[in-house]
């Protein structure tokens, strides 16, 4: 599977990133779902990415982390994007009550932090998305999982 590497030098950066990210990601023509993991330690980044992405979509308010509320979500134009962090799930039953299939629909983006702990209730992402620290700056690693995920990397790569 193709991976894409890009060093980010600052949190202005790593927004730029998720607003081209989400543009290839726009641009599939599919009608299904597309399920992003992202992962890295508190503090790498996974919410300012995620923030880039969903005000790269044209939201203009406010992106709140959704560690408290386990998620969130945006109504734009043509899609649904749902901001998870599964950080402070206890219990991955949690997930059933809040009925998890539903939101993996047609026309949906859904970013993933902490998918782990959802481990065996969650579908397989079209792209792991790794942040690593480098000291201030960031080092951000796609791997594809699917054939929409090898799309969106070609797109990048562009
Ligand atoms: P996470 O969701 O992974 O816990 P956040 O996105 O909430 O992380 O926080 C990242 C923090 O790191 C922010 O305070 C941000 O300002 C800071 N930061 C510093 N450098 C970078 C960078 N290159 N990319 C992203 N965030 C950075
Ligand atoms: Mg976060």
């Amino acid at each position: 599977f193709s991976e894409y590497h890009q060093y980010i030098v600052d949190e202005n950066a790593m927004c730029h990133f998720g607003q081209q990210l989400i543009k290839h990601i726009d641009s599939l023509n599919t009608l299904n779902g597309v399920v992003l993991y992202l992962n890295g330690e508190l503090g790498a980044g996974k919410t300012t990415l995620s923030r880039g992405m969903i005000q790269g979509l044209g939201y203009h308010g406010n992106v709140k982390s959704p560690t408290y509320t386990l998620v969130e979500e945006y109504h734009l134009a043509n899609k649904t994007i749902y901001h998870f962090d599964l950080y402070r799930l206890s219990d991955p039953e949690e997930l059933e009550f809040m009925g998890i299939r539903d939101y993996f629909a047609h026309n949906t983006i859904c970013l993933l932090e902490w998918a782990e702990k959802g481990q065996g209730l969650l579908p397989p992402p079209d792209l792991f998305i790794n942040i690593t620290y480098a000291q201030e700056a960031r080092d951000i690693q796609l791997i594809a999982n699917s054939s929409q995920g090898e799309q969106i990397i070609q797109r990048l790569k562009q």
